[in-house]
């Protein structure tokens, strides 16, 4: 056979080779550490070895900006300043500030990014622990400062604006939801349709694993040190965050003070929900509404999911173990077929 022939013929086996390859779905797997937690990504298709880093630094990014553990994010310098007038910020701040403001006001101010002092004064913030709850004449003071009516969003140009000077906000309670749908748009840009974002546990699906079978998500079980699952099912092209009072918690004097915050009162929530898990297209979305949730406890919360068409799975904790209630939305969402 003529040299030419078999060079022919070596690039048709290649060329079939490749196509071999392609039909192939090849699982990937990304990981890193962002925003004192971790991250992951799975997803199905052909991944440049530049994918990682570049998730890396748009997650180093957002955290850059929303921090409130350094004193030189854009979040920081806003809380830090004593200005009354419009501060300018990045057009990114001030979408994130703008749907905490939309769901802050729709769950009657349960879920509040202006709690920033309140999260400080309970020792969940960047300062330490503390080891005895304020004195109630300190809540009621830091509570003053709590109130979504003493922050203005602009978006053009972008700026925010204090009504009082000592208002500072903690974005914590859906950053990580922002920074899953950031990650799930690169993806979205660079062509893939199969993936699955995870940043501190809040997701993002779109597409099919390489299995051919939607994602598929666990809850966990809301005991603190246990990771057992409370409840697998798929995620079909949906983003899911859960809230929850087991992870991060203090308990003084046999009493447990969650992270989650009640604006209203000023208290850390102490009601037997111990988690809640919300759909949603957006990752933000989700995770601000799981807070808000958790927040409002199991009858309020529930009642404000079925009036707001909200797909909701409330975990509540009781003697005997736990019990789940789920808005019908949740159940036909998740269904398995
Ligand atoms: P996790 O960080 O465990 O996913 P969340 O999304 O529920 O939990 O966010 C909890 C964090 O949000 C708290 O640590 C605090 O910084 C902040 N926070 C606490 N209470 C509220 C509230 N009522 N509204 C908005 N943010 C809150
Ligand atoms: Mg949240």
């Amino acid at each position: 056979m003529p040299r030419w022939q078999l060079l022919h013929r070596a690039l048709l086996l290649l060329a079939a080779l490749t196509v071999a390859g392609c039909s192939e779905p090849r699982p990937v797997r990304l990981a890193g550490a962002v925003m004192g937690t971790t991250w992951s990504v799975q997803l199905v298709g052909d991944v440049q070895p530049d994918l990682r880093p570049r998730i890396q630094a748009r997650l180093d990014a957002i955290d850059a900006r929303m921090t409130t553990y350094s004193a030189t994010s854009e979040l920081a310098r806003f809380n830090a300043s004593d200005s009354t007038q419009w501060v300018s910020v990045s057009g990114e701040l001030v979408r994130v500030v703008a749907e905490a403001l939309r769901i802050g006001e729709l769950t009657g101010g349960a879920f509040n990014i202006t709690a920033g002092p309140l999260v400080e004064l309970w020792g969940f913030g960047a300062a330490s622990a503390i080891d005895a709850p304020p004195a109630p004449q300190s809540v009621a003071a830091v509570r003053e400062r709590v109130s979504l009516t003493h922050l203005a969003v602009r978006t053009t140009p972008a700026a925010l604006r204090k009504t009082r000077p000592d208002v500072a906000l903690d974005l914590s309670a859906l950053a990580k939801g922002y920074a899953v749908d950031q990650v799930a748009a690169l993806l979205e840009n660079l062509g893939f349709r199969r993936y699955l974002v995870e940043v501190g546990g809040e997701l993002r699906g779109r597409g099919r694993s390489a299995r051919g079978e939607p994602w598929r998500i666990a809850v966990e079980q809301p005991a603190a040190g246990a990771r057992r699952v409370q409840r697998a099912f798929p995620l079909r092209d949906l983003a899911v965050a859960t809230s929850g009072d087991y992870r991060n918690f203090f308990e003084l004097n046999g009493k447990r003070y969650s992270h989650a915050i009640d604006p209203r009162s000023g208290y850390p929530v102490a009601h037997g929900l111990a988690s809640v898990t919300v759909l949603d297209p957006s990752a933000m979305s989700a995770d601000a509404f799981a807070t808000g949730l958790l927040v409002l406890g199991e009858e309020a919360g529930y009642a404000f999911a079925l009036s707001h068409d909200i797909p909701a799975l409330f975990v509540v904790r009781e003697d005997s173990g736990y019990r789940e209630r789920m808005t019908p939305r949740f159940s036909a969402l998740t269904a398995s077929s």
